[in-house]
């Protein structure tokens, strides 16, 4: 089941090998001395390690690498771990953080449904381009962002245009925005032409379906058309389902192994089941699950399922692009229900925001793991900062699962290019970046006509 979603990526690898790679023509780096937790079983952990990054790809990971002619970046007293992966997100939505609140009329999917139509595609690029840089300070390499605002090519176009500004790796899901009838289909011209015309091999295309809602006969044929479409395309699809939502989609027959289904809270063990029978993946958001009285999920009751990753889905209504914040709630969460403190171990959680989650979203051969070969998606965080700790005898997976924080992110590389340095993030004007957030959703409450909560 596998083999399907590897064969989707490869033929994407096909159609973008022929581009000219800036990556190719960047200069050799060396990040020297830290702590490397590969997540590689050849590579395994070293106490004290090199990675030497060419081209945008790891080329060697050992105790000392001497390269003449690499910039060498020391990072002694640090933890070096592949990027985190982020499989869940909607990045649109990152301006209106601090804006749902706990009322029918002012809680998270109600202010997203009442402004987002009044977002313009400045305003998504604004708030797209900032969910993104903060997702990129907290140790995200990659993150796969469904696009549910999706009004017309513009707005397409300004949330693909922030993401390959951010320097984010993502991949970008074509979805049907919230007013779209159920009877009507996504824009599949517009997105075969996309398919088409596609040119970004760090920012790939996908496809957000609606999914068949509680049952609703129009979404399932309309999603019948779609996913026929998709699947022409070659595209990887992601679905949310949660409660009420899970059994009509678990019936609908038009699940396999380039579905991805967000959440699945609720779900029965025939649903999994089914889910696992048809090599879907699953994406968890705990602490979004549990911010919205989705419920509590633990990784014991999902036993079937094969390809899991964690995601933060959008850092408007997570409260912060925080996968550590994921991290630590679901260790929490396995300890929690099974009345077990060692019930799950560190290093396991941290897989999936690292190995598994690249399996689950497909991307497995790049990315997810540190290994020659792997696409240079690494970061670093610092273990001198105040609340961490100097190394542990121990496993330092537990010091990430239990102490790290976005603060804590002391270096970020995407494709081999440094991102973040000292916790700083490279190019990046943040006090601009606010100002143009506070502009763009004041904007966009005026032409709402305000604050839902004001309003009602
Ligand atoms: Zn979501």
């Amino acid at each position: 089941m596998r083999r399907a979603i590897a064969c989707v990526a490869y033929a994407w690898v096909v159609a973008v090998g022929a581009m000219p790679s800036a990556a190719q023509e960047r200069e050799a780096v060396v990040l020297s001395g830290g702590y490397v937790l590969s997540f590689d079983p050849a590579v395994g952990d070293l106490r004290q390690g090199d990675i030497l990054v060419r081209g945008g790809v790891i080329a060697e990971i050992a105790p000392r690498i001497e390269a003449p002619g690499a910039t060498r970046v020391d990072l002694a007293g640090k933890l070096v771990l592949p990027g985190l992966i982020d499989t869940h997100t909607h990045l649109w939505t990152s301006s209106m953080k601090g804006r749902f609140q706990n009322t029918p009329q002012s809680a998270y999917f109600a202010v997203k449904a009442h402004l987002g139509r009044h977002f313009t595609p400045e305003d998504v690029r604004i708030a797209t381009y900032y969910g993104a840089v903060e997702t990129l300070a907290s140790g995200v390499t990659t993150t796969v962002d469904l696009f549910h605002n999706n009004r017309g090519a513009e707005f397409f176009e300004a949330s693909r245009q922030a993401l390959v500004d951010s320097g984010l790796r993502a991949r970008l899901l074509f979805g049907a925005h919230d007013d779209t009838p159920p009877d009507e289909t996504a824009d599949l011209e517009r997105l075969g032409t996309l398919a088409a015309e596609w040119r970004d091999s760090r920012v790939t295309l996908g496809f957000g379906w609606r999914g068949t809602g509680t049952g609703s006969e129009q979404l399932l044929a309309t999603g019948r058309t779609e996913l026929a479409a998709v699947r022409t395309l070659g595209l990887p699809i992601a679905v949310h389902a949660s409660g009420e939502t899970v059994a009509p989609l678990a019936a609908s027959g038009l699940l396999g192994p380039d579905v991805q289904i967000i959440h699945a809270t609720g779900a029965s063990p025939e649903e999994l089941r089914i889910f696992a029978e048809a090599g879907a993946s699953l994406a968890l958001t705990p602490v979004t699950e549990q911010r919205v009285g989705y419920g509590v999920i633990a990784l014991r009751d999902l036993e079937p399922m094969e390809r899991i990753g964690l995601g933060i889905d959008g850092p408007g209504l997570a409260g912060a692009a925080d996968l550590f914040a994921n991290i630590r709630l679901l260790a929490l969460n396995e300890a929690g229900a099974s009345g077990e403190e060692g019930a799950v171990s560190p290093r396991r959680i941290l897989e999936l925001a690292t190995r598994d989650a690249a399996r689950a979203i497909g991307m497995d051969d790049e990315i997810g793991s540190l290994a020659p070969g792997k696409r240079a998606d690494i970061i670093a965080i610092d273990l001198q900062a105040l609340g961490m700790a100097p190394l542990p005898d121990g496993d330092p997976a537990a010091l990430v699962v239990y102490s790290a924080q976005p603060a804590d992110v002391d270096l970020v590389m995407v494709d081999g290019e440094i991102r973040n340095r000292d916790g700083q993030l490279l190019g990046v004007d943040v006090p601009r970046i606010l100002g143009d957030v506070e502009r763009s959703i004041r904007g966009v409450a005026d032409r709402a006509g305000g604050w839902p909560a004001v309003r009602d």
